[in-house]
């Protein structure tokens, strides 16, 4: 499977980017969002990169210093950002505490803090769009976890431009990825030897979707796409049902659906 092509009609079919954008990859160091920032690079966009550093102990140093040596390597820009001085805590304090407290989850807490982070982020480098390395397995898993969970308008915003239509506040998403599953990824990564870590966070044990992942074992490449399409023919309906109005954080100014974002609310139980 030739992934640069898919990911080629992607960018084309929803118009993700233009050459002209100045385009952040968030980079978790994984062959995800390391394997995006190759291709966009190698088709001439204009990227630079942005990892947040969640203090995990060696295995973010790793990450880290790997991500540093292959922006290096390819000539690209990097920037890290620390979560201790942007939070004053690492991630798993931050995690315990609200599993403890508001019995919330890991992956949860993690994506609401990276998404505010590098919204931010991507802000002060003045960002065009912020890609993220989000899968086709990703997206299958997210349909199919909205299901169960009797909610697919969780979904309405899984598309590969998310999020920050038309609203200042908000730097846009992208998932060039979307279509593309992940066992090509990590054949494309191991074609090219990157030299990266391939194994997963080392926080997310115990949530649903990680015990739900080996859903993707068993689903073949060509269902998980019906699965994703078929999924994104709803969406405009679901939309139309319901909209909501993206207004700006009372605490921090971040645009937000209620008066405080929910990253707030995290720091608020932090406090
Ligand atoms: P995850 O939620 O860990 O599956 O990550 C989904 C996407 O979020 C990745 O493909 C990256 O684009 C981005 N991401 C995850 N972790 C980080 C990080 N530490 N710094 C910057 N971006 C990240
Ligand atoms: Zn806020």
């Amino acid at each position: 499977m030739d992934i640069e092509k898919i990911v080629k009609k992607t960018i084309e079919k929803y118009n993700l980017i233009n050459k002209k954008d100045k385009v952040v990859i968030a980079l978790s160091g994984g062959k995800d969002s390391t394997t995006i920032l190759y291709i966009l690079h190698k088709l001439k966009y204009n990227v630079e990169g942005l990892m947040i550093d969640l203090k995990l102990g060696n295995w973010s140093k790793t990450h880290n210093e790997k991500m540093k040596e292959f922006c290096k390597n390819l000539g690209i820009k990097l920037t890290i950002v620390d979560l201790k001085e942007e939070l004053g805590q690492g991630i798993c304090f931050i995690k315990t505490v609200l599993k403890k407290q508001k019995n919330l989850t890991g992956c949860t807490v993690c994506g609401i803090i990276k998404r505010w982070i590098l919204n931010k982020w991507a802000k002060k480098l003045k960002a065009d769009k912020i890609v993220t390395g989000h899968n086709l397995d990703d997206e299958a898993h997210t349909v199919l976890m909205n299901f169960l969970k009797g909610n697919i308008y969780l979904g309405v915003n899984s598309t590969p431009m998310t999020g920050g239509e038309n609203h200042e506040g908000f730097v846009q998403r992208i998932k060039p990825l979307f279509f593309t599953p992940e066992s090509e990824i990590l054949k494309y990564a191991k074609e090219k030897n990157f030299d990266i870590l391939y194994d997963k966070c080392p926080c997310a044990i115990g949530t649903y979707r990680v015990e739900t992942r080996h859903w993707s074992e068993e689903i073949t490449n060509e269902d998980k796409l019906k699965i994703v399409e078929n999924f994104q023919e709803l969406i405009p309906k679901l939309k139309k049902e319901r909209t909501t109005e993206i207004k700006k954080c009372e605490s921090c100014g971040e645009p937000c659906k209620g008066k405080i974002c929910n990253a707030c609310k995290i720091f608020e139980v932090m406090n």
